[in-house]
């Protein structure tokens, strides 16, 4: 694990880094405030830290505050290094924000003991956030496919409305439905339906640029949102999908399966709700099916 040292004195600093080096850790050395701060801003800066309390630049309590002003989910872990009977420092750096503090001259054992148990924290809380951000994951997308699930991509059509509206720019949704896919499910089983499934959501993504969204809406629909500037067009983007799904099979451990997708899709207008885009997509995607499916129509404004 790596620590971030920040010691002025030539000797305490090299003791410290010949000791943390031996008991297995990497130190960064820095030798004054303003270097240990600037190697805090990396955005790879080790999550465990060694300060000196008093050092030229910015000192220890210093470093503290400003450690403790930046949010972070995942925060480093901070112990003082402070002089003898300096017991206000000690004081003064808890509430800066220091989570621990040790008094030189170190016990070498007793250091040690403190830095395990900062690395101890440390990883519970990375494990926390992971978790977190696990969880987090998996309210918001589907499992079988990976994409949005339906109630994040309609948060995401809700928020994106209001935001082509308020920029004067249009919202693009197309419903993505794909065609008799209840046969695959017959002949293949529900696995290779599965696949199938997987296999379209990710070429829906291949074919989306950085800032569209598709979420799965149902069992085999798929809705997509398309932000268009001011008279934008989205004709081929809808095409070329459709006939890109047409042109190459999909590849299963069944062997190739020939897909074809139809397509309802609608432009937002200046007075609209998602629902109301929703079903005017639904309603062109109906007249894709009723006149022989494998093709993009469009609602009618
Ligand atoms: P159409 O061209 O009219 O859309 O015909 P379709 O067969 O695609 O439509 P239909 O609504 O009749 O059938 C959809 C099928 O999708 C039925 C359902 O069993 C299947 N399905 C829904 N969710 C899943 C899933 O998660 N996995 C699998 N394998 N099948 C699913
Ligand atoms: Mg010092
Ligand atoms: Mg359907
Ligand atoms: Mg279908």
């Amino acid at each position: 694990m790596r620590i971030l040292v920040a010691e002025d004195d030539v000797t305490s600093r090299h003791i410290l880094t010949v000791m943390l080096t031996k008991w297995g850790f990497t130190p960064l050395v820095t030798e004054d405030g303003d270097a240990a701060w600037a190697a805090l801003q990396q955005a790879d800066a080790p999550k465990l830290v060694l300060l000196d309390r008093n050092m030229p630049g910015i000192d220890g309590l210093e470093i503290c505050r400003r450690l403790r002003l930046t949010e972070s989910s995942n925060p480093a872990y901070v112990i003082l290094l402070t002089g003898q009977g300096e017991k206000e420092d000690i004081v003064g750096g808890l509430e800066a924000g220091a989570n621990d503090y040790v008094t030189k001259p170190y016990h070498n054992a007793e250091l040690q003991a403190r830095i395990r148990v900062g690395q101890r924290m440390l990883e519970l809380q990375t494990h926390l956030v992971e978790a977190r951000d696990a969880l987090a994951f998996q309210a918001t997308h589907d499992a079988l496919t990976g994409v949005l699930n339906r109630r994040a991509i309609m948060d995401r059509a809700k928020a994106e409305l209001v935001r082509q509206q308020r920029d004067e720019r249009v919202l693009s949704v197309g419903m993505c439905d794909i065609d008799h896919f209840k046969r695959i499910n017959d002949t293949y089983g529900h696995q290779i339906g599965d696949e199938v499934l997987v296999g379209f959501a990710r070429r829906l993504q291949e074919q989306l640029r950085a800032y569209d969204y598709v979420g799965r809406y149902g069992g085999e629909e798929f809705l997509v949102l398309t932000p268009l500037s001011c008279g934008g067009d989205d004709t081929d983007l809808y095409e070329r999908l459709c006939a890109r799904i047409a042109r190459v099979p999909f590849t299963t451990t069944a062997g190739e399966i020939p897909l074809t997708v139809s397509i309802g899709v609608v432009a937002s207008q200046v007075l609209c709700t998602v629902d109301g885009l929703i079903a005017d997509a639904d309603a062109a995607l109906y007249h894709a099916k009723a006149s022989g499916r494998n093709r993009v129509l469009y609602a009618r404004p």
